[in-house]
């Protein structure tokens, strides 16, 4: 199996492909003139053949998804883009945004076309400054050239597109949480249904895609859904870009073909564990995802079937490797600290529980943890999923769960040695904090 097959980031180490004349030299917007050129039903069986899954984390089919579009409910149809990239481990979107925008802009258009929508939006996390600088320069350079406007390359087809910053709430990476932002409203998940694809943006039918789903239609135009759904294995078609991070010697942003060995892609891709050290672990989706032992990694391959038979989940590949040196307890404590920030709140089991378990955590780690700790953290696990309005809720508990249950020993041994050191140091007032 070919590891370079390159979809996407085909031109992204030439420093002058942000700049819409040598994008176009490199065939930037033929795709789009294609796509203009067929049925937009054509556009969507295409897409649909590709059985393009979507890359944001979920692997929802995106022609699918663009089929369950109602196309007589005389409202407008909106396309937007999800570049709320803020999954912990996950930086891909951002190497396509900064270093080849026009690809995104042309697979929006392309989607854009396909589901005859007229206005479509980039909503991009608040801490991409550099990113929204140049895709906001793309986009104009766009409208200069006729790519954008109300005449879209001389067909008669009008398509305008702009690009909304965020204010760095993560859960605005939740479609229906991005939807009330965008709407100008505090950014909590909305309950579900309606789908957006039926009442999104204002009530109105809309379609939201992650960027690297999106950058991956004007190569699907160019060479047929079938040529898609020829790379790669069966249930994950094509190429996947990689975040990876954590102990490695050569981390990085890397587009393999789906289906290649998760072991492999660590020592060819990543240039191996750093210093040579042993592997202990791997969080492989981003960081709301089982994580994954090293002797678990065993035969396990990068794509959607292989990581949820092996108790994990690809996710949006956020890659990040864990060497033998390092706490287990402190690498959850740390992810804790982030979840228990970013609850939006409106649910009380995440809002409550999402800062007691931080708390148990912390606990633990400063050497202050109980008996009945790890049990307790269990027990408020299966108190907060299947209870929220949201996935939030029930995603943050797979990497509390797989660390407790994976790390038990060394979870056990740290409480243990705090039992037998004598008397807890543990502040009395700031446990029965903990417990509320
Ligand atoms: Fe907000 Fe958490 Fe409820 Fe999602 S699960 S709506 S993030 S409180």
């Amino acid at each position: 199996m070919s590891k370079h097959k390159q979809i996407l980031l085909t031109n992204v180490n030439q420093p002058d492909q942000h700049l819409i004349e040598h994008a176009i030299k490199r065939g930037a917007y033929e795709r789009l003139q294609k796509a203009l050129s067929l049925d937009p039903l054509k556009v969507i069986e295409e897409v649909k053949a590709s059985q393009l899954r979507g890359r944001g984390g979920a692997g929802f089919p995106t022609g699918m998804k663009w089929g369950f579009v109602p196309r007589d409910s005389g409202k407008p149809v909106y396309l937007i883009n999800n570049a709320d990239e803020s999954e912990p481990g996950t930086f891909k979107d951002r190497v396509l945004l900064e270093r080849d925008p026009h690809l995104v802009i042309e697979g929006m258009l392309c989607a854009a076309w396909a589901l005859q929508s007229e206005w479509s939006c980039i909503y991009v996390r608040g801490e991409y400054a550099f990113p929204y600088v140049r895709v906001q320069r793309a986009i104009e350079q766009a409208y200069e050239k006729g790519f954008l406007g109300d005449n879209v390359c001389g067909s008669g087809w009008k398509h305008h597109m702009v690009i909304h910053r965020g204010a760095g709430a993560y859960i605005c990476g939740e479609e229906t949480a991005l939807l009330e932002s965008l709407e100008g409203r505090k950014g909590q998940p909305r309950l579900k249904p309606p789908f957006p694809a039926v009442a999104g943006y204002y009530g109105c039918p809309t379609v939201i895609n992650n960027v690297e789903t999106l950058s991956n239609i004007p190569w699907i135009i160019d060479n047929g859904g079938e040529a898609y759904a020829a790379i790669g294995v069966e249930n994950s078609t094509g190429t996947k870009l990689v975040s990876a991070s954590g102990h490695l010697n050569t981390p990085g942003v890397f587009e393999v073909e789906m289906g290649y060995p998760l072991l492999e892609f660590i020592e060819q891709e990543c240039g191996g564990v750093r210093d040579g050290n042993a592997l202990m672990g791997v969080i492989p989706g981003g960081s709301s995802v089982n994580v994954l032992t090293a002797e678990e990694c065993e035969g396990v391959r990068l794509d959607y079937d292989s990581l949820k038979n092996a108790g994990s989940s690809l996710g949006c590949a956020g890659f990040m490797v864990m060497d033998e040196t390092t706490d287990p307890i402190e690498a959850v404590l740390s992810l804790s600290r982030f979840y228990s920030h970013e609850s939006c709140g409106q649910c009380t089991p995440c809002r409550e529980g999402a800062h007691w378990i931080e708390k148990i955590f912390a606990r633990i780690a400063r050497g202050e943890g109980q008996p009945g700790d790890l049990e307790l953290i269990e027990n408020l696990c299966d108190q907060i999923g299947g209870h929220t309005i949201c996935a939030f809720g029930d995603t943050m508990i797979l990497p509390y769960r797989s660390f407790v249950r994976k790390f038990r020993q060394q979870f056990r041994e740290r409480i243990t040695q705090v039992l037998k050191g004598g008397e807890s140091t543990r502040n009395p007032i700031d446990f029965e904090i903990g417990m509320h």
